[in-house]
């Protein structure tokens, strides 16, 4: 006696956990738990009703379809009600089916089907009377949905007007309006900078324009439609439903191309196997494969349930969706650098793999989730795709539930991170030696525009890294011809080869060493910039982001970069050790280095950026001469603040004078 109040408690627990659900999901469009698990609670609370059927109601979620009607649209009432599909989730179950229509059906008949995919969208009903559409409506909770006609209207593969001249003088057909996966990413990216929260996923997207007050808004949300059956139909009958389908497809409505007429469920198994590998190449999210018993007379024979017709069932693609808690948030560094959280999960089943991990992508997606250590969270995986947390169970958040901030150093190498941009939400580690990123910063160093070593390319820098030959850039320099025999493939003349190759490259300019470092903005072009302006590389070690700001092609953001580069002091003791391997470092004009040969300079007066004997010493360098008095071999008196007798002098041989600018014109190699 005891144990059946237990029971009857425990029944009316699972109805209202239900209705929870169904309220998430149908009204929120926000479900919290995964369709399969959804449909385990219903099957719990099916198995004990039938157990103790004293205790069925009339308001069981077993005893209608699920669903509400949402407020704002005009209800309408479905002539014949919108049924949900019986879900399997094997090849086993979609053969029990079979099996259970084939008893119901009390002879040997040969079973035809229609197998199409399961769009993952939003039910609608459209109603054309005399080829003209006049009602569209959602589908509710199966007996009554939303008039939505105006926003129907605004879907573009929804045609007004069928075509042709033999369609029904009145046919409600029903499909499933949903949104493309490019669009959906679009309008979360949109959504993302108005700073509104973006859907979960395409379904709820497209579930929620539908709820749009202003057609014009849902027409933007570019919605799709496939057309999969029908309600009732005047005036025309069919023998099958793939003759339906092609029927209306006559008729301008469309249908899901990849519907397929199979002769038996052998053909059906292989189409279900078939899209389970190929879903992830269609532009649209589908969830499952529907099958239906193709003719229609075989269909009427087997009837409904109150729930759900006998005849057609869905196939579900192994779930892809699991419940699980976060034990800890930790943050890996892939090879270009880029830090991204990961969240570490309590091991759950997940479409047939045990999950342990999802990525949280960056920052913000911590943020927009506010996902937390020891939170109960909602996962997916898609195809071969890390998984990802879809959201945070927020109802069953335990106290204590830690926020996790942005790490102060590279979890790997201990070194600074930085922000790719400000507005932009992802980090980096900066450090070129970043075990993490060693490989990507060797091959960077030594590309073509960078230190240009011929061989030292992607499967060379793969081995000297993995056999740990190579722990840093300088370490290239190290190696000798009988480290490379040793690598794969390496015969006397390609070992000889790259070791000149490397030799070779410490020739190489301050530009281009500068942009093989792989600072963060520093191009070739800003590289060339660097190294003109500051031709040494120690002075980069002093540089503060003014002095860097002041010059024209730089902005805030490689300044900032490039600070924070050289602040790094592994990178002051790599420069170090670059230069004990023979590195120069400095930007030789090599070209213009006899600019002024034969000029003979004599300077009279202050020159603002040079002190006289700063001055001297550059003409001296650029191959000039100087003179502290005037005379008829003077090429230039340079004139600068508060000028002596030398001017007047000067004025009289009829020497040219110049001032400080034409001066440093001359300096660069121009004219004046
Ligand atoms: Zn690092």
């Amino acid at each position: 006696m005891k144990d059946l109040k237990k029971i009857k408690e425990k029944i009316e627990k699972l109805r209202e956990l239900i209705r929870y659900h169904d309220w998430r999901y149908y009204v929120l469009a926000d479900p919290e738990i995964s369709d399969k698990e959804y449909d385990d609670l219903l099957k719990e609370l099916k198995k004990l009703e039938e157990k103790y059927p004293q205790f069925i109601t009339s308001d069981s979620p077993t005893q209608r379809v699920s669903g509400a009607v949402l407020e704002g649209f005009p209800t309408v009432k479905h002539r014949i009600k919108m049924l949900s599909l019986d879900n399997t989730y094997s090849i086993e179950e979609l053969k029990e089916w079979e099996e259970k229509i084939k008893r119901m059906l009390k002879r040997d008949v040969k079973l035809e089907y229609t197998a199409e995919l399961k769009i993952d969208g939003v039910s609608c009903a459209l109603l054309y009377r005399d080829g003209l559409l006049v009602q569209g409506a959602t589908r509710g909770d199966g007996e009554r949905g939303e008039d939505i006609t105006p926003n129907i209207r605004t879907i573009s593969t929804i045609p007004l007007r069928l075509m042709g001249k033999d369609f029904p003088s009145r046919i409600e057909v029903r499909g499933e309006i949903y949104m493309e996966k490019e669009d959906f990413k679009k309008l979360n990216e949109e959504r993302k900078k108005k700073g509104e929260s973006p859907f979960a996923n395409p379904r709820n997207a497209a579930s929620g324009s539908l709820k749009l007050l202003d057609p014009r808004l849902v027409k933007e949300r570019n919605l799709k439609c496939f057309i999969h059956s029908f309600g009732w139909v005047e005036g025309v009958e069919f023998d099958t439903h793939y003759q339906f389908l092609s029927k209306v497809r006559e008729w301008g409505l469309r249908v899901n191309p990849a519907t397929r007429c199979c002769k038996d469920l052998e053909e059906v198994i292989q189409y279900c196997k078939e899209w389970q590998e190929r879903k992830d190449s269609l532009e649209y999210e589908v969830d499952g494969v529907v099958v239906k018993v193709n003719s229609f007379s075989l269909q009427k024979e087997l009837g409904a349930t109150l729930k759900s017709p006998r005849w057609a069932v869905a196939y579900k693609f192994p779930a892809h969706q699991a419940t699980t808690t976060v034990e800890d948030i930790i943050f890996s560094v892939g090879r270009t650098g880029m830090v991204t959280p990961v969240a570490m999960l309590k091991p759950v089943e997940c479409g047939g793999v045990v999950i342990s991990r999802a990525t949280l992508h960056n920052f913000d997606e911590i943020e927009r989730l506010d996902v937390r250590v020891k939170d109960t969270v909602l996962i997916e995986r898609a195809g071969e795709v890390i998984p990802k947390i879809v959201k945070v169970i927020i109802s069953k958040r335990k106290k204590g539930a830690k926020k996790v901030k942005v790490p102060q150093a590279c979890p790997v190498c201990g070194g600074k991170i930085m922000k790719e941009k400000e507005e932009e939400v992802y980090w980096f580690c900066i450090n070129p030696n970043c075990p993490a990123r060693l490989k990507q910063s060797l091959l960077h160093f030594a590309s073509r525009a960078a230190l240009d070593i011929e061989g030292l390319g992607e499967s060379v820098v793969n081995e000297l890294v993995e056999r740990k030959m190579v722990k840093s850039l300088v370490d290239i320099y190290k190696l000798t011809k009988e480290d490379f025999l040793r690598l794969p493939l390496f015969a006397e003349k390609k070992a000889d080869n790259l070791y000149h190759a490397i030799g070779e490259s410490k020739k190489r300019s301050l530009a281009r060493f500068l942009y093989g470092l792989g600072i963060r903005y520093v191009g070739e072009k800003i590289a060339q910039v660097l190294a003109k302006k500051f031709r040494d590389i120690d002075k980069f070690f002093e540089l503060k982001e003014p002095d860097l700001e002041r010059i024209p092609e730089i902005g805030p953001m490689v300044a900032s970069s490039v600070v924070k580069f050289f602040s790094q002091p592994q990178v002051k003791e790599m420069i170090e050790e670059f230069k004990r391997l023979g590195f120069n470092l400095k930007e030789e004009e090599k070209i213009k280095k006899n600019i002024l040969k034969g000029k003979v300079f004599v300077f009279t007066g202050e020159l603002e950026d040079f002190t006289r004997t700063q001055a001297q010493k550059v003409v001296e360098e650029l191959g000039g001469k100087w003179s502290s008095s005037v005379s008829k071999n003077t090429n230039y008196v340079v004139v600068g603040k508060n000028p002596g007798s030398k001017f007047e002098k000067a004025k009289k041989l009829g020497v040219r004078m110049i001032r400080e600018e034409e001066f440093k014109k001359l300096l660069k190699g121009e004219k004046v």
